[in-house]
C-alpha cells in the first residue's frame, strides 16, 4: 500500500477504495476487480510544431469501469500529468457518476503537455492527433469524453470533429462540453460550479449556517474556481481570498469576483488587484474563513496543513485535493468536509444532459437544465447523507460507500464473464 509520504493520487484513491470495501463488506472478488483499471491505452503523438519541427507527445485514455453504463470522463493538458494520475482520475469518475446515479462509468484521459507554451495552431494538431490515436476506445455508446483542465469547449469542438471525419458522418454525442453551436447544452459550462453551489447551500443549511455574508476562500480561478466565485458573489457570499498558479490576493473585507476575473484575463496575473494583499497558496488554504473551496489541484490537503484549515466548510471543487490523512484531520476537527465525487459532479450531470440531448436531436432551455442538475445534486447530497448516516462515518466514506456499493451492485448481476 502506498503511504502519504508518497502523496500519490492513485496510493490515496486506492486506500479510499481499500476503507470502503472494509466499511461494506464488499466481496473479495469485486474489490479486487474494482482495483484495476479495465483498459489502458498510452499513446505516442507526433505534431508538427511552428516552428517546423516535430514533437512527440504522450497521451494516455484510461477505462476503468462500465458496469453502470459508458465509460465517461475529462481530458487532461498538463506537464505533469502521468498513467497513475490518469487511473486514479479514471476510477474516481467512476465513482462519482455512481454517487449522482447517471448511467456512465469512468474514464480519463491526459496529455503530457504545457498547455501555457502552445499555440492555437499546436493545441488543436495535438487533439486531433490524440483524438485519431484514441477514436478505437471511445464512441458514444462506448466512452465519452468531456474538458478537465487547460481543455475547453473549443477543445471539445476539435474532438467532435476528428472523430466525425473519420467515421464520415457527424456524431454529436461522442463528447460533451461542446460549444452549444455545434450540439452543446445550455449551462454546462458553468455546471460544476452550480453543481457546487448546490451542494453548498444544503451542507449550510445542514450546520445552520446562513450564506449572506459568509466568507469563502477559492484555490484555483479556472472553470471551476472562476465560476463558483461568480456565482457564490451573486448568491450573497463573501468571496475573501483567490488564486491561481501564479499568485493569491486577500482582503478580509471582500474581493469584487467578477472585477478579479477580469483583472486576471486582461493582465494576466491575479496580483496586484487594487485593495487587496498578496497571499501565498499555502496561506489561502489555512486562512480565517467560513468556506474554504479547493479548485485546483490533487493533494493539496495533507497531514502536513489540514490541522491549520480555519474554515468550517471545505467543499471539493477540484478532484482528490484532499488525502485521506488530511480528511480525518479536518474531520476531527469539526470541519464539513463535502466530498469532491460529490460537490464537483455537476460538470458529469451536465454533461449527461447534453448527451441525451444530442441522442434525442433536442436542445433544452438554461431553465431546464439547471432545474434538472439542481434536483440532482440535492438529491444525491441527502442520498449521501443517508449512507454516512448508516455507516456512522462523515460524507467522503458516505459517498464511497454508496458509489462502491451501486457498482458493486451491478457487476455482481452482470457476474464475470465467461
Ligand atoms: P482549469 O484549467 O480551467 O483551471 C485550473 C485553475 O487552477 C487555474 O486557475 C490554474 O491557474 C489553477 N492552478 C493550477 N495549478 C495550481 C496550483 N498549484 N495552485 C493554485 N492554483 C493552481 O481547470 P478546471 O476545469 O477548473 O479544473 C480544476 C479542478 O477541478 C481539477 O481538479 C479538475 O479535475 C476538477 N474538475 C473539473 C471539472 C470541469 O467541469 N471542468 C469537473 C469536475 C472536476
Amino acid at each position: 500500500m502506498v503511504s502519504e509520504s508518497t502523496p500519490n493520487l492513485l496510493g490515496a484513491v486506492l486506500r479510499q477504495l481499500d476503507a470502503t470495501a472494509d466499511m461494506i463488506k464488499l466481496s473479495p472478488d469485486i474489490h479486487e476487480i474494482l482495483k484495476h483499471p479495465k483498459r489502458v491505452l498510452q499513446v505516442a503523438c507526433p505534431v508538427k510544431m511552428d516552428n517546423g519541427t516535430v514533437r512527440v507527445f504522450t497521451g494516455y485514455r484510461v477505462q476503468h469501469q462500465d458496469a453502470r453504463g459508458p465509460y465517461k470522463g475529462g481530458i487532461r493538458y498538463h506537464p505533469e500529468v502521468s498513467l497513475d494520475e490518469v487511473t486514479a482520475l479514471a476510477m474516481l469518475m467512476t465513482w462519482k457518476c455512481a454517487v449522482v446515479d447517471i448511467p456512465y462509468g469512468g474514464a480519463k484521459g491526459g496529455v503530457i503537455c504545457n498547455p501555457d507554451k502552445l499555440s492555437l495552431g499546436e493545441k488543436e494538431r495535438v487533439t486531433r492527433r490524440y483524438t485519431s490515436m484514441i477514436s478505437e476506445l471511445i464512441g458514444p455508446y462506448e466512452d465519452v469524453p468531456a474538458p478537465d483542465m487547460a481543455t475547453d469547449p473549443q477543445t471539445m469542438a476539435w474532438i467532435m470533429d476528428t472523430y466525425s471525419q473519420m467515421k464520415g458522418h457527424l456524431i454529436p454525442e461522442v463528447v460533451t462540453g461542446k460549444p452549444i453551436d455545434v450540439g452543446g447544452s445550455e449551462g454546462r459550462v458553468e455546471a460544476t460550479a452550480r453543481g457546487l453551489t448546490f451542494c453548498l447551500h444544503e451542507a449550510m443549511k445542514l450546520r445552520g449556517y446562513k450564506s449572506d455574508g459568509a466568507t469563502v476562500a477559492i484555490q484555483g480561478l479556472g472553470n471551476v474556481g472562476g465560476n463558483s466565485a461568480s456565482l457564490l458573489q451573486d448568491m450573497g457570499y463573501r468571496i475573501i481570498a483567490l488564486s491561481d498558479s501564479k499568485s493569491g490576493i486577500h482582503n478580509p473585507k471582500g474581493i469584487d469576483a467578477q472585477r478579479a476575473l477580469k483583472y486576471k484575463a486582461e493582465k494576466g496575473i491575479l496580483k496586484g488587484f487594487p485593495g487587496t494583499e498578496e497571499i501565498s497558496n499555502e496561506e489561502l488554504l489555512t486562512t480565517e474563513c467560513d468556506v474554504l473551496v479547493p479548485a485546483a489541484m490533487e493533494n493539496q490537503i495533507t497531514r502536513a496543513n489540514a490541522g491549520s484549515v480555519k474554515a468550517k466548510i471545505v467543499i471539493e471543487g477540484a478532484n482528490g485535493p484532499t488525502t485521506p490523512e488530511g480528511n480525518s484531520i479536518m474531520e476531527n476537527n469539526g470541519i464539513l468536509v463535502v466530498p469532491d465525487i460529490l460537490a464537483n459532479a455537476g460538470g458529469v450531470v451536465v454533461s449527461y444532459l447534453e448527451w441525451v440531448q444530442n441522442l434525442h436531436r433536442e436542445h433544452w432551455k438554461a431553465e431546464e437544465v439547471n432545474d434538472r442538475l439542481k434536483e440532482r445534486m440535492v438529491r444525491s447530497f441527502y442520498d449521501v447523507l443517508e449512507v454516512s448516516k448508516k455507516y456512522g462515518v462523515d460524507m467522503r466514506n458516505g459517498a464511497n460507500a454508496l458509489a462502491v456499493g451501486r457498482v458493486a451492485s451491478a457487476l455482481k448481476l452482470l457476474g464475470v464473464w465467461p
